[in-house]
């Protein structure tokens, strides 16, 4: 079927340098990106992210990303400093490691990275977004793409040499892309929420390593802290189910009053756990990015900034045109920062699950080593940040 070109609004031209599906934090952030290098950019995609107590903590290279956008002062304003990040052994099993603690100063960082309520960092990209020449927003989902066209609900096609699926988990721009995906779930939901509490959290993100996965607080603004609890599916739905006392009262309790009484301070959110991973970022006309192209679960806090990581080469591979060398490019760059951090959450995660003397062994003598030898320590830390591909 020929495609209909036709204005989306009066005026509107139906043709672009480039078009992003998605309007989340990777789709915002790499359409302002290029429109800011002289690319005519349309961003498709609904407003508005969901409030569920999900907060990213943004590390040294996303912030480098934000900083390029002009966005860097605003999202630090909203967010908390990440200056010592500490892994306390809370599964006990047998052969358990002593607590470890980082300082951003041993790597010459006055801090590790912020950590931002997620819709609020959203909000900001959008606003910016809306005050951006040569971006065009297009508030609603795509419905198909397909040969450089990308086909709006109201069956009205724009086109452009570059589609961006920056579309999420389910990307629509992938399956139609052809573009293969492994998908795998885990026995594990992520609860999440932010509470206010009695004692500071001085800048310290702690993650509790438990047998059901990882219960980590991470510094907001003040005397508030966010929550990402991995636990097994049952116990999210309890914890979901339990009244806003009761739940502050249980996180406290797994959190062995570390920072005092905790009251919620907000929605909550269950997200259930799995993980992609895709055979290439690129296809004939169409780059992917975020988590379209992968998902694993919130360990580390790497998901968004390997997204952002994205945009920061998708920014190299083509502001200046498109063309077959940015492709081979985007590809270059991308698939193995993909590939390893993909491989290190999942081990990490199943290390925890497993519950067998040998990886416990492995994992324990892992945090051991990590809390006794520098060079490993700081090597670690900057893979942690993303700075050391
Ligand atoms: C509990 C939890 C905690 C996390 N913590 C961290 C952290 O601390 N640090 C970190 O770096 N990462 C973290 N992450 C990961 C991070 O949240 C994700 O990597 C990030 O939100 C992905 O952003 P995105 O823009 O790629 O995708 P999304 O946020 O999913 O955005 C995709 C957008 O595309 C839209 N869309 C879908 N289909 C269409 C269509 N057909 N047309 C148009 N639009 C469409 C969707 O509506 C959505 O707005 C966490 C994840 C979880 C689950």
């Amino acid at each position: 079927m020929v495609p209909v070109f036709g204005p989306i609004h009066p005026g509107m031209s139906d043709s672009f340098d480039i078009i992003i599906v998605g309007a989340g934090a990777v789709g915002l952030a790499a359409g302002i990106g290029f429109a800011r290098a002289g690319q005519r950019v349309a961003v498709v995609g609904a407003d508005g992210a969901r409030r569920d107590g999900r907060t990213v903590a943004l590390m040294e290279t996303s912030l480098h990303v934000l900083d390029r956008l002009g966005l860097r002062a605003t999202v630090e304003e909203h967010g908390a400093p990440l200056i010592h990040l500490r892994i306390i052994d809370d599964t006990g099993r047998l052969l358990r490691a002593p607590p470890v603690t980082f300082d951003s100063a041993e790597i010459g960082l006055d801090a590790f990275g912020f950590n931002v309520e997620a819709a609020t960092l959203v909000d900001i990209l959008a606003a910016e977004a809306d005050r951006t020449a040569r971006l065009v927003r297009i508030r609603e989902n795509a419905a198909a793409v397909k040969d450089g066209c990308v086909t709006l609900g109201d069956g009205v096609s724009i086109r452009a040499p570059l589609v961006i699926g920056a579309d999420g988990r389910h990307s629509m721009v992938r399956k139609a892309a052809g573009v293969g995906a492994k998908e795998w779930t885990y026995d594990q939901t992520a609860v999440t929420a932010i509470f206010a509490h009695h004692r500071s959290h001085r800048d310290t993100s702690t993650e509790f390593h438990t047998v059901e996965g990882p219960f980590t607080l991470v510094p907001l603004p003040g005397k508030r802290s966010s929550l990402v609890w991995l636990c097994k599916p049952e116990r999210a739905a309890r914890l979901m189910a339990l009244d806003d006392d009761a739940f502050g009262r249980a996180v406290e309790d797994q959190a062995q009053s570390m920072l005092g009484a905790m009251r919620l301070d907000g929605p909550r959110g269950a997200v259930p756990m799995g993980g992609i991973s895709v055979a290439d970022v690129v296809a004939p006309g169409v780059a992917l990015a975020g988590e379209a192209a992968h998902v694993f679960p919130p360990i580390g806090a790497q998901g968004l900034n390997l997204g952002l990581r994205d945009v920061a080469d998708l920014l190299d591979a083509f502001s200046n045109g498109v063309s077959d060398t940015g492709f081979a490019r985007y590809r270059k760059g991308r698939m193995s920062d993909i590939a390893f951090r993909t491989h290190a959450v999942d081990a990490l995660n199943r290390s925890l699950l497993a519950g067998f003397m040998p990886v416990d062994a492995a994992r324990t003598m892992g945090l051991t080593l990590l809390g006794s030898i520098g060079p490993l320590r700081r090597f670690v830390m900057r893979q942690g940040l993303g700075s050391a591909r």
